[in-house]
């Protein structure tokens, strides 16, 4: 009552923003704060509230579970379908046992249930708080937020019919946002790209004339029944220009909701939008992160390590993720120094490239990178080729030996399995490298989907397959005419799909090997590497763990150690026979290729790497 009291009179100057369920709940929403500091700043006297709903529904569904849903975006679209659509409760729950089967919280875990205390929450939080004290809503809907979404959306409007809601993010983009708009009478307005600079100026419009029924025209804003348009720009030239993102609505819940949900939350940053590999739209073939940019932006240096700055004074947090699809290429040494000059004792996570050098993780790891996600996503060339990664097999295991020592981040990444147009060649060198990557942390065997608007959709002919329309899962979740409307994220496809699994089962097979061998070896307390090297400055002893058996020790001596040792960072041919130009490749030869043959170095297209890391940083951690 005391909202609806104080607030009507302000309702021109009062727009809610609302992150549904199933982000992350340790973090605030990037988009929300990123959207609410630009408004709040183009236009002062408009007050924005922040409603990160996802970290409600975690905390009254309790946080392990969430989590557990909140990684599984086919599973976290589930509940809220099912609350959308009661009538399809059996075919919704039918889908949820098979997908969640194998996972053990979620396995043992009564759909019907969660649902009855998944919407009890939800609409509590809708009846806590008038909505026509608003000028507008809007929603941040990105990857597995959509049924959640809609369901507020519904929820809401159902409460206050007259109230304006504005759908934007990810899962706008495009002819996603044109499909949604048309599919969904709830929603007035979709923003299909960056929000800051069309959510401002929808709202100025508003405020100008809040009763207008024509709609505005606003680059990057879509209005029911308009025709297709190509906008004009209306991105943030200069993300210089941006403010730090304002996450005080995030804090003050998790302040309210007192010890008993306590807990230590990250905070997203970003130095980048878009991703500079995917200049021209030809980056990873799968990949269609970048929709909703046009091009690539980065804020400068000063501007990273300010904001971190601020952000870290400002919430009292350390661990701070990188939102960026993928970091900027340029002067990322010159980034991490500068953070690390802070002097903040920081956790930080980001998603690199393979191709990132040492001395780049080096300053990573300096300034507190713990993890990287690393864009792996193959262990054969002729496969990273396919897929347009622009890296190679050797690439992947470079990073993957530096990030197997104490001193630098670790390291996760996916291998794509079933990638349309791979062949037998592509799995047979994969077989033969995964023998290579045995010694380093193990990495996680994936099923592709196709993301609409990707090369792979685009170009889909060329990959041999045929673009079916929706992802036939959607077929679960909604009622056909309703699907009938929809464009979503996830697309189907035909072509060779069974025959693709049933050639990569061998690698899938040799991926639980991977891991069930890297998980005993490191069953012992204390982290050893299962392939090191001791430095006796003219001899080397390589230590080589095994799963069964005693280690296995290797000695190098004089030129054969110096060789072993030039090649810690991939080398050609050329360079080693440039190096050591006393023995001229005929002797060289025969010794880097017992070096492959032990796989104690790895070879392709006349390049080598030696495999095994330096023991030194492990042995000063234990002392
Ligand atoms: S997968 Fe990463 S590197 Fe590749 S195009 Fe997408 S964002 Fe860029």
């Amino acid at each position: 009552m005391m909202d609806r009291l104080e607030a009507t009179p302000g309702r021109a100057n009062r727009v809610a923003l609302i992150s549904a369920p199933w982000p992350l709940f340790d973090r605030p929403s990037i988009q929300l704060g990123a959207l609410k500091a630009f408004v709040t700043k183009s236009l002062p006297d408009v007050q924005v509230d922040a409603f990160h709903i996802y970290l409600k529904i975690a905390q009254a569904i309790g946080y392990p579970i969430y989590h557990a849903i909140s990684e599984r975006s086919w599973i976290a679209e589930s509940p809220y379908a099912a609350l959308l659509y009661p009538d399809r409760i059996d075919e919704i729950r039918r889908y949820w046992i098979r997908k969640a089967r194998r996972h053990p919280l979620l396995g043992a875990t009564d759909f019907e249930g969660l649902c009855g205390q998944i919407r009890s929450a939800s609409l509590a939080l809708i009846d806590g708080r008038n909505w026509e004290c608003y000028l507008l809503v809007g929603f941040s809907i990105c990857l597995a937020q959509l049924t959640s979404s809609l369901y507020f959306i519904r929820e809401i409007k159902r409460r206050a019919p007259g109230l304006r809601i504005v759908a934007g993010g990810s899962s706008c983009a495009g002819v996603l946002g044109e499909a949604l708009i048309h599919a969904v009478p709830e929603i007035d307005y979709v923003i299909r790209g960056e929000g800051e600079m069309p959510l401002a100026q929808l709202i100025e419009a508003m405020r100008i004339s809040p009763r207008r029924t024509e709609p505005p025209d606003i680059p990057g804003v879509i209005c029911r029944g308009d025709a297709p348009k190509e906008d004009p720009d209306h991105q943030i030239a200069d993300l210089n220009d941006l403010p730090v993102p304002d996450y005080s609505d995030y804090f003050c819940d998790i302040t309210a909701s007192g010890p008993r949900h306590a807990f230590l939350p990250k905070l997203p940053v970003e130095m980048s939008r878009g991703c500079w590999w995917n200049r021209g739209g030809s980056g990873c073939a799968f990949c269609n992160l970048n929709l909703q940019w046009r091009g690539y932006r980065a804020k400068s240096p000063e501007k990273s390590i300010q904001e971190i700055e601020a952000l870290v004074n400002r919430h009292q947090v350390l661990s701070l993720s990188f939102m960026d699809n993928l970091l900027p290429a340029k002067g990322l040494e010159v980034r991490f120094s500068g953070i690390q000059a802070l002097g903040l004792d920081l956790r930080l996570f980001a998603e690199i490239r393979a191709k990132t050098p040492r001395s780049v993780l080096e300053a990573m790891a300096s300034a507190g990178m713990q993890e990287v996600q690393v864009g792996i996503e193959a262990l054969s060339t002729s496969l990273l080729r396919k897929i347009n990664k622009g890296t190679t097999a050797m690439d992947n295991l470079e990073i993957m030996k530096h990030c197997e020592s104490p001193c630098l981040p670790d390291l996760t990444g996916n291998l794509i399995l079933a990638f349309p147009s791979s062949d037998s060649r592509d799995v047979a060198e994969t077989l033969r490298n995964l023998a290579f990557a045995f010694p380093f942390r193990p990495l996680k065997g994936i099923d592709l989907w196709l993301g609409y608007g990707s090369p792979l959709w685009r170009d889909a002919h060329r990959y041999g397959i045929r673009v079916q329309g929706n992802h036939p899962d959607y077929g679960h979740l909604f009622p056909p005419e309703t699907l009938k409307k929809f464009r979503f994220m996830m697309v189907g496809y035909h072509g060779g799909v069974k025959a693709q699994h049933r050639m990569w089962a061998p690698v899938r097979k040799k991926l639980a090997e991977w891991r069930t061998f890297y998980d005993r070896i490191h069953r012992r307390p204390g982290f050893e590497p299962i392939l090191s090297y001791r430095d006796g400055k003219n001899f080397l002893i390589i230590r080589e763990r095994r799963a069964d058996d005693e280690p296995m020790t290797h000695r190098l001596k004089g030129a054969s150690r110096a060789i072993y040792l030039f090649c810690e960072t991939q080398r050609s041919m050329n360079e080693i026979a440039e190096r050591f130009p006393r023995f001229g490749e005929d002797r060289i030869r025969p010794f880097l290729r017992m070096m492959v043959d032990k796989r104690l170095m790895f070879s392709e297209a006349d390049r080598y790497l030696a495999l095994a890391l330096p023991q030194k940083p492990f042995l000063s951690m234990r002392a």
